[in-house]
């Protein structure tokens, strides 16, 4: 092996070793931002040398969190990772990138990402059947029994639709110090906490943790939605739990602010111009919520879109996570404080 071939096959074997320890052990190995670098890293490494990148290659997968103890279902709605950009000048790029693929204006409605476990609701004639882990994406872990002991969750819908939803599982800041001060061997954060809760044997167990959920997506052949805006009101009026920190952007901010109305949700409308202060408020605001977030989410609000937009094996080409820290700006933090 030369020294590259040699880099990248460190790199692979690195990241699916912290994957694991993140995913499935939930006892991370290494800060997300140094897990971020190296992946990155690898990412840029593998665009330069393509004919170097293995078929095994930690960044051409969702990352698995599928435990061998627990029943496996199949998942019939992609259930991906996100690609990711740092900085408001990235995000303003993709959506130009994004406009220009589609050839007409977007709008583009942006969620806080939690930090959290993310998980699949079936319902089937509108009752929940079954709640699924991430797991690599095709297939999940079955953890029905343990999402149901969270309250907030319907077990029944006002219709009768087959529908799958996507959201979020967290504990609430509040409660972790709490209970992990309780644990004999206590969980470097809330996120790993409750990963750990949800696939419990003992759902009495599960009750005990106060787990809450925001829904974010929602999949279903029997109501036809045009857009993201939609979807969310019909979210909401089946019962779910929706997070109400929600901006809608779009090249005109009224027409923004009217298609948010419209659509019954609060939340800011404002046009492309106002997106770099949102996303500055809401750095800032990160610390004060109850619960964890790691970045913004973009996403292109028209459905018809997104279905020209399609899919990679990692993640949907309508989407974007907006993270809030880079590993290359701490790296140079780090490179300053040894010259230093
Ligand atoms: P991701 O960063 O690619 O984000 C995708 C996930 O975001 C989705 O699967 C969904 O569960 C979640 N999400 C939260 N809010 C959402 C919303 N409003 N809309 C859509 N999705 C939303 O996540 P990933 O693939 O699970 O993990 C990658 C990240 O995990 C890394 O960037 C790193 O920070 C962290 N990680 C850390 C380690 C470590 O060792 N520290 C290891 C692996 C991964």
């Amino acid at each position: 092996m030369n020294e590259l071939e040699q880099e990248i096959h460190t790199l692979s074997e690195q990241l699916a070793a912290y994957q694991k320890a993140y995913y499935v052990d939930n006892r991370p190995l290494v800060s997300d931002l140094e897990y971020d670098r190296l992946f990155d890293r690898l990412v840029a490494l593998e665009a330069k040398h393509p004919h170097l990148k293995r078929a095994d290659s930690p960044t051409q997968r969702v990352g698995s969190d599928l435990d061998s103890t627990l029943g496996e279902v199949a998942h019939t709605i992609p259930v991906l990772s996100l690609d990711k950009a740092y900085g408001d000048g990235e995000l303003l790029a993709w959506i130009e990138k994004t406009e220009a693929k589609i050839g007409e204006d977007v709008g583009i409605v942006i969620e806080e990402k939690i930090d959290g476990i993310s998980i699949v609701l079936y319902y089937e004639d509108g009752l929940l059947v079954r709640a699924v882990t991430r797991g690599n994406g095709m297939v999940g872990n079955d953890v029905t029994a343990n999402v149901k002991t969270i309250a907030s969750i319907p077990l029944r819908l006002p219709t009768e639709a087959n529908l799958a939803v996507r959201g979020e599982i967290y504990l609430p800041k509040a409660n972790f110090a709490t209970l992990n001060a309780s644990l004999e061997v206590p969980f470097a954060n809330p996120r790993n906490l409750a990963a750990g809760t949800i696939r419990r044997i003992k759902s009495s167990e599960v009750a005990k943790v106060p787990l809450q959920i925001f829904v974010y997506e929602g999949f279903s052949k029997d109501v036809v939605q045009s857009d993201h805006l939609q979807i969310l009101s019909t979210l909401a009026s089946y019962g779910f739990r929706l997070n109400p920190n929600l901006g809608y952007f779009a090249k005109d901010g009224v027409q923004a602010r009217q298609a948010l109305e419209a659509a019954g949700l609060s939340g800011f409308g404002g046009s492309f111009s106002d997106l770099a202060s949102y996303i500055q408020e809401h750095t800032l605001k990160r610390s004060s919520l109850d619960y964890e977030i790691d970045g913004l989410v973009a996403k292109v609000n028209s459905v018809s879109a997104r279905e020209m937009l399609g899919y990679t094996g990692h993640h949907p080409r309508w989407a974007l996570a907006y993270k809030f820290e880079s590993p290359q700006a701490q790296t140079v933090l780090q490179s300053i404080d040894v010259q230093v």
